[in-house]
């Protein structure tokens, strides 16, 4: 007899109630990971190394964990009946594809006397413990944190288990997956910013809370500045549970700052709600009416958006952030994406695909309800017609231009004054910088004011 342990998003020993009530049960453990097929290329390189970090956590704890490729539904049925299971704890998953397969499992164990036990893990509330006081979702952030402040989150961490006694099963070795990229390695960067594993989770929100929470509320506006806690591949892969996340911050005072970053875990929880409400938020507008919206696809504006080449340089240094580290600084992400849906009219979809594909800590929540809220289109999104300058936008967050020359190099030599609009400056200082528009560096596709204009009017189309 044993109890199986299915990994998902709580790749973690530490406050791991799936894991925890497992171990508690005293019968032996069958751990268990299937990969996840839909990650995009960042999130399997973290993936690969999160794996491996679990793995020898729990080899040192006397554990094996069992990396298994293909159907949920079959392995775990098949296990199930292999090793006389008699129950399977899971995190509870809010991403439709996880709902779906845990329907079925729950349908296939009914025969198999066996029960699949899914745990609050991923979330610090379950999204309908959260409600309007008529009893129905939120829609709106403000009034939905103020519920969550009120519920309170409970203080109670669980320990890592000291030992794992683990049944003998065969499984992948997890080189053979490929999650690595190779020919070409494009994950250098990635492996110069971050650290994967719960250790790296741990150490990564220790430096936060010692010497950034208490300027959060400021800095966390200001790409070129270490100003936030950079946790989100962590939370996202549940290398650290957002609880041990909010109780330490909490514990660091109730200044702005720390408030500040509550708020801002509760914006993913905000998400994780959205999408339990809206199990398509990936491509679906909340908001039914953008189904028709008159975008424009101009060719090769995606791709130069996706590069770094739009000739906006903001735009630009926050694309290229993304394609080097595996991450983007919340604010650049939405004047980038703001920058796509409206100044080049391309259907938030794409942008929400590309960012699928290249942040490490992509997530069906939060990315969706994200590129939702910039589109105009989601749950208490920012109006359409609020339309980010980034030329503006640059020179309040970015003043110096720091950002912008760590990221698109060839700008560097250009004065503050010039240096989100080199396309207004005067021709000796381009040359004075050694900048060719169209040759060393780009022309803008759209300009601001042009964009700003052609968005609104398509706007005008759809409320029509
Ligand atoms: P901090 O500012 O330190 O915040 C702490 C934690 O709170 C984050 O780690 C994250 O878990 C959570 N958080 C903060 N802001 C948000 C938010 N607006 N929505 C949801 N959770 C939030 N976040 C993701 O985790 N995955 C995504 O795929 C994702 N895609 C995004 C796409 C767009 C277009 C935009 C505008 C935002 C997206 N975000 C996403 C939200 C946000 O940008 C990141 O969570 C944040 O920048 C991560 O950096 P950090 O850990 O330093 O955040």
């Amino acid at each position: 007899m044993a109890r199986l342990v299915w990994f998902r998003n709580d790749l973690r020993l530490a406050d791991n109630p799936a894991l925890h009530a497992a171990v508690e049960s005293g019968e032996d453990l069958l751990l268990l990971y299937i990969l996840d097929e839909r990650a995009g290329g960042a999130s399997r390189w973290w993936l690969h190394h999160s794996l491996s970090a679990l793995s020898g956590d729990i080899a040192a704890r006397g554990g094996k964990l069992v990396l298994r490729r293909g159907d949920a539904v079959k392995i775990i049925t098949g296990l199930v009946e292999e090793h006389e299971i008699t129950g399977v704890h899971a995190a509870r998953a809010y991403e439709p594809f996880w709902r779906e397969t845990d329907r079925a499992l729950d349908a296939s164990f009914r025969a198999l006397g066996c029960g699949l036990h899914r745990h609050l893990s991923t979330s610090l509330f379950h999204p309908e413990r959260i409600t309007t006081k008529s009893g129905g979702p939120f829609g709106v952030f403000t009034p939905f944190s103020k519920a969550c402040f009120e519920a309170g989150v409970p203080a109670t961490a669980l320990p890592a288990p000291k030992r794992l006694q683990s049944v003998k099963v065969a499984g992948d070795a997890l080189e053979d997956w490929g999650l690595l990229p190779i020919n070409p390695d494009w994950a250098g960067g990635l492996r110069a910013e971050w650290t994967p594993g719960e250790a790296g989770a741990h150490a990564r929100l220790d430096v936060f809370i010692a010497r950034l929470v208490k300027d959060y509320a400021i800095a966390r506006d200001f790409p070129g500045l270490a100003g936030t806690s950079k946790l989100s591949p962590h939370v996202h892969f549940g290398e650290i549970s957002p609880r041990i996340v909010w109780h330490k911050a909490k514990a660091a005072g109730d200044g702005k700052g720390v408030q500040t970053f509550l708020k801002e875990l509760l914006w993913r929880e905000f998400s994780i709600n959205l999408l339990w409400q809206h199990p398509d938020i990936r491509t679906c507008p909340i908001r039914e009416e953008f189904t028709t919206f008159p975008w424009k696809e101009t060719p090769g504006h995606l791709e130069a958006w996706r590069r770094g080449q739009t000739g906006i340089p903001i735009v630009d240094a926050g694309m290229r952030q993304l394609w080097q580290t595996g991450w983007m600084h919340n604010r650049v992400r939405m004047i980038c994406a703001s920058y796509l849906v409206k100044h080049l009219l391309i259907p938030w979809q794409a942008g929400e695909a590309w960012f699928w594909d290249t942040l490490c800590e992509a997530d069906e929540a939060a990315n969706g309800a994200s590129w939702q809220w910039v589109a105009g289109c989601g749950a208490d999104a920012a109006p359409y017609f609020r339309i980010f300058n980034p030329v503006l936008q640059g020179a309040k967050f970015d003043a110096e231009g720091a950002y912008v020359r760590c990221f698109v190099p060839e700008l560097k030599k250009l004065p503050d004054k010039h240096i989100h609009a080199p396309w207004e400056a005067p021709a000796e200082i381009l040359a004075g910088a050694g900048v060719k528009l169209g040759g060393s560096y780009p022309k803008p596709l759209v300009l601001p004011a042009e964009g700003r204009q052609a968005a609104l009017d398509a706007y005008a189309q759809l409320k029509k």
